[in-house]
């Protein structure tokens, strides 16, 4: 056995492995946005709600929706921290 066979027979695999660590980096990298992107969109959706008429999801803080034109009631957030607004009185 020569150490020289050994040590080119290693260069060749770090070089055949690199290319694959490298596009691994890639997919781990594309996973994890795509994971981000998913749950931004799953936020997104937590903050809406069914417009009450026609059933399309509205924004929490509407007041109207953008699709039919129903005029819709404004949740209030009932539990911790209310009766916040109305102190002073
Ligand atoms: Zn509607």
């Amino acid at each position: 056995m020569r150490l020289e066979n050994g040590g080119a027979l290693g260069v060749a695999v770090a070089a055949l492995a690199a290319p694959v660590v490298a596009l691994g980096a890639v997919v781990v990298a594309a996973t994890v946005a795509v994971a981000v992107n998913r749950a931004a969109h799953a936020a997104e959706a937590l903050r809406r709600r069914p417009c009450p008429a026609c059933g399309a999801a509205i924004r929490v803080e509407a007041s109207g929706c953008p699709r039919c034109g129903a005029n819709v009631p404004v949740e209030r957030r009932i539990g911790g921290g209310a009766g916040g607004v109305l102190r002073g009185r």
